[in-house]
């Protein structure tokens, strides 16, 4: 175990399960009891609290949604009486109706003090100068970020997302150390600032990036263009708390998670039931000690994979490997199910492509096409490039045994976006 921390806890995997035993009974409970959706739930099936005796019995309990905090819009999953709710946070709502969370005072302190822990565990000290890039307002970004990086005790500067031309600026006069932001934003910054010829005069040493899916290979090319000494993805949802709830220790071998703030399931998806300990599925976390808006076995989507073995770096929290896609986001070509993130694998074998690339799927005649979007490097020349698109074409259809066409533009051609980059035009109506 590590030991050495100021805010991770060094709890051994027998106190974690006990934490979360009593946090489990503790939850269900408070929401048996103070949350009318959860009670109702709960009855339907015929479990109560007296039902908890160890961790196993979370199984008998039923899974909440997306859907179910979309219906109970404006408060959903409200377990506290209004006076104890200080703030809410929302994600964007694509479709409908947006998630609205509720936090109590002991909601915002769990939760800058797990996000403190994220700051700690990326190697920050209190001399780190943190500028944070990410949405501020109803997000829970922009707070979380800020929060914890004030509880955590760094020099914080507050910018929000966009407006390249400020954040250069304030990176090469504060000489930040440690930029916040999704991965396309440090993306993007490393491009601005080597076109401004500003790279010399950065002093960054370290990126915390999350929101949305990266590859290895986009995280090489910010962390080159910006001089980093390395970087590290978060996780986190809205649902739960924001981001902070874990995050990529040096080692950059899958994400610790504070395993004594919730627990997480891998499921199958489809099926419900729990994967084989190591293998890929659906994420489901249940909160242990968030009072406003707890969570039930909450379906998150997102795709990963628990990590059995302990971590190099000595910190004896739990890990799952990084967030390999969306459950949603999965896309059914000629019958075969595909995810946005096999496309990025393929393209990490081909150092001649930029980690840019979109997907579009159209129908012509009935039949479904698929063509694939990619970016050369700027050194690479243009001559090159029908070799290198059959070469990717070629590796896709061994790979995700699918046929794609494969289309080569010329280096920053493709859309980029400060939020999250669409990766799948689909057209096929
Ligand atoms: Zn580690």
């Amino acid at each position: 175990m590590g030991g050495n921390y100021r805010f991770i806890p060094d709890f051994t995997s027998e106190e974690i399960s006990e934490i979360q035993l009593e946090g489990l009974k503790w939850t269900v409970g408070h929401v048996s009891v103070n949350s009318p959706f959860y009670s109702e739930r709960f009855k339907d099936v015929g479990v109560s609290a007296d039902n908890i005796k160890s961790l196993d019995d979370l199984r008998r309990l039923p899974f909440t949604t997306a859907d179910d905090l979309k219906n109970g819009y404006p408060f959903p999953l409200l377990s506290v009486p209004e006076e104890k709710v200080v703030r809410i946070h929302g994600s964007s709502g694509t479709t409908g109706k947006r998630k609205i969370l509720c936090y109590t005072e002991k909601d915002l302190r769990v939760w800058k003090d797990m996000f403190a822990r994220c700051y700690e565990l990326a190697g920050l000290t209190t001399l780190d100068r943190v500028q944070v890039c990410v949405g501020y307002g109803l997000w829970t970004a922009g707070a979380g970020f800020q929060l914890g990086s004030e509880h955590f005790g760094a020099m914080t500067v507050p910018v929000g997302p966009g407006m390249l031309e400020i954040q250069l600026q304030l990176l090469v006069d504060m000489q930040i150390t440690c930029l916040c932001s999704t991965a396309s934003m440090a993306l993007l910054l490393g491009e601005e600032a080597q076109k401004a010829g500003l790279s010399d005069q950065l002093n960054l040493k370290r990126c915390i990036f999350g929101g949305e899916s990266h590859t290895p290979k986009m995280r090489r090319q910010f962390e080159e263009s910006l001089g980093l000494e390395s970087s590290h993805d978060i996780s986190g949802m809205t649902e739960l708390y924001g981001p902070g709830a874990g995050i990529e220790c040096t080692a950059q071998d899958g994400i610790h998670y504070w395993g004594d703030r919730y627990i997480v399931e891998i499921i199958d998806p489809v099926t419900l039931e729990p994967v084989e300990p190591g293998e890929v599925g659906e994420l489901v976390v249940t909160t242990l000690c968030k009072e406003a808006s707890p969570l039930v076995r909450y379906r998150t989507r997102d795709l990963t994979r628990i990590i059995p073995e302990p971590c190099p770096c000595g910190c004896g929290m739990p890990r799952h490997d990084k967030i390999s896609g969306r459950s949603d986001d999965m896309f059914i070509f000629r019958g075969v199910n595909i995810y946005p993130g096999q496309i990025a694998s393929v393209l990490e074998h081909f150092p001649e492509a930029s980690s840019e690339y979109q997907i579009y799927l159209e129908r012509r005649e009935g039949l479904d096409f698929m063509s694939v979007k990619v970016e050369r490097k700027p050194d690479v020349p243009e001559e090159n490039d029908s070799n290198l698109a059959k070469a990717i074409s070629d590796e896709i259809r061994k790979f995700i045994l699918v046929r794609a066409s494969v289309e080569i533009y010329k280096p920053g051609s493709l859309p980029r976006s400060f939020a999250k980059t669409k990766r799948v035009i689909d057209e096929r109506g």
